[in-house]
């Protein structure tokens, strides 16, 4: 076992502050990666703050952070897939049962079984699961991926669940060239659901509250931006879309969207906020349209988007911190500040 520095929460109320924690010594299957950096995500900061606590409620103390990228600094005598000085990154989810027709079609995503990287009971240490806001972590490799070393690593973290949340569905409902492809939120998941839609050559509408952020999504690939206030622009494009990836993480009116979409087009929430949505079931029922939610990814598709990645240079757009700012860093996303993905340099924690 060995001790390593980490940042947690003690409560919903609390802010984050220095801590340690255990981590196991690598069994044989495991890796032991030193964390380089980890992105933040409003996911991060729901679960600190318990706002999921219906679902997924959160046990303090808690250490968050699944946008983990890192070198390997030991392995298990069974480890293939790493050795020590390989890069390596961590996603959402740590371990799965392996055997259940989920986990057998490669979606560990939806296995009934899946520990999440953290706030998930520990079956190794006891107690739950700690995340990427600290020093190290140990995973069993099956769960490790390669990152491509063209990436830059603070910009390839967030990639570990941004970027596959946001990939995952677009190829699951076929975004490809000629779709008519519409992102809302601007944020850390939806300046990559930009990318990829723009990447995979669809004609890509960005829908944001912030006028500010209109020639960073024209930058970020987008064809056109609408701002989402203004029910004229919306009117626009009503009944034009295949499909609209939803990454708002607060209350809003998703029928707005639904209308935009064509015959048989849907909309996937990938945005998860702390209170229902309320659907308006005509906007569904002409046009046939539909309505999903979509998680992460499995780990091969993970793999996938990391190689699509590496192949055309795409990372996410961060702003580099300190784990001493993590505070400062949810207040900002709180506010739709961050542009558009704070990703934390773990160096910072050897001075705590
Ligand atoms: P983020 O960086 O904070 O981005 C959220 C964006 O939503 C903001 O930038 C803003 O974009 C828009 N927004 C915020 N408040 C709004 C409001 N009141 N009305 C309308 N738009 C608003 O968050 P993120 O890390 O991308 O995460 C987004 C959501 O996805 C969170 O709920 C997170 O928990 C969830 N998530 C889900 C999965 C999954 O597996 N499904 C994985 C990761 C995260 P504009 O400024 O452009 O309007
Ligand atoms: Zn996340």
């Amino acid at each position: 076992m060995k001790n390593a520095k980490a940042y947690s929460a003690a409560s919903a109320t609390s802010p984050l502050a220095p801590t340690k924690i255990m981590r196991r010594d690598p069994t044989e299957h495991d890796v032991q990666i030193e964390i380089l950096f980890c992105g933040i995500c409003h996911s991060d900061l729901h679960q600190v703050r318990n706002e999921w606590s219906g679902f997924m409620p959160t046990v303090y103390p808690c250490v968050p952070g699944h946008e983990i990228v890192g070198r390997v600094s030991r392995v298990g005598s069974a480890v293939s897939k790493f050795k020590p000085g390989d890069l390596a990154a961590v996603g959402c989810m740590v371990d799965s049962d392996g055997t259940c027709p989920e986990c057998q079609a490669g979606l560990q995503q939806f296995c009934p079984n899946t520990t999440y990287t953290y706030n998930f009971p520990d079956k190794h240490l006891g107690g739950v699961t700690y995340g990427g806001y600290s020093e190290s972590i140990v995973v069993e490799q099956r769960f490790v991926l390669h990152v491509p070393s063209n990436l830059t690593l603070a910009g390839a973290a967030p990639l570990l669940c941004a970027g596959i949340t946001t990939y995952s569905p677009m190829d699951h409902w076929g975004v490809t060239k000629g779709k008519k492809v519409g992102v809302v939120g601007l944020g850390g998941l939806g300046h990559m659901g930009v990318k990829f839609a723009h990447a995979l050559g669809a004609h890509v509408v960005v829908f944001t509250t912030s006028p500010s952020k209109k020639e960073d999504a024209l930058r970020l690939g987008a064809d056109e931006v609408v701002i989402s206030r203004n029910a004229n622009e919306m009117q626009k494009h009503a009944g034009s879309f295949d499909f609209i990836l939803d990454a708002v993480s607060a209350d809003h009116d998703i029928n707005a969207y639904i209308n935009l979409l064509r015959r048989d087009g849907n909309i996937t929430l990938v945005g998860a906020p702390e209170k229902p949505l309320a659907v308006a079931a005509f906007g569904l029922i002409m046009g046939r349209r539909s309505l999903s939610g979509s998680p992460i990814g499995g780990i091969a598709e993970t793999q996938e988007m990391l190689d699509f990645c590496g192949q055309h240079n795409i990372t996410a757009d961060v702003e580099v911190i300190p784990i001493q700012k993590v505070n400062e860093a949810y207040e900002r996303l709180l506010k739709s500040e961050v542009k558009y993905r704070f990703s934390i340099d773990m160096a910072s924690l050897k001075s705590e």
